[in-house]
């Protein structure tokens, strides 16, 4: 099936069809897929513990660990999802609307 897209920048949501193919599975890495996010992470170094439960659930494999030690989040790559900071037992992690300034370093 092909799909006449020549006016796609014409179409409302609506327009567009349900779905996708993905020819090549697993290849968000070679992708900044972080662009479709609203919100981004922020963790206090001083109230986390370093438990890594963060970084075992966050789905995109988001959370950078050096030495067992959480450092950043690849951005890149982040979608935004929140989940790390639902599941922080000490909430080390806050989500900030993209665009705002960050929280002062705690
Ligand atoms: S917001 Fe979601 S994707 Fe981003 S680091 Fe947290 S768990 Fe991972
Ligand atoms: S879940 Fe919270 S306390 Fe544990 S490593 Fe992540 S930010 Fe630190």
């Amino acid at each position: 099936m092909t799909w006449d897209i020549s006016k796609m920048d014409e179409w409302t949501y609506q327009q567009f069809p349900p779905g996708a193919v993905i020819p090549d599975a697993g290849n968000s890495n070679d992708y900044i897929t972080g662009g479709w996010r609203s919100e981004r992470p922020w963790r206090s170094d001083e109230k986390c513990t370093q438990c890594l439960l963060c970084w075992i659930v966050c789905p995109d494999s988001s959370i950078n660990v050096a030495d067992e030690k959480v450092t950043t989040f690849d951005l890149d790559h982040c979608k935004g999802c929140g989940i790390c900071a639902q599941v922080c037992p000490v909430d080390a992690i806050e989500m900030v609307p993209e665009g705002c300034e960050l929280p002062e370093v705690k």
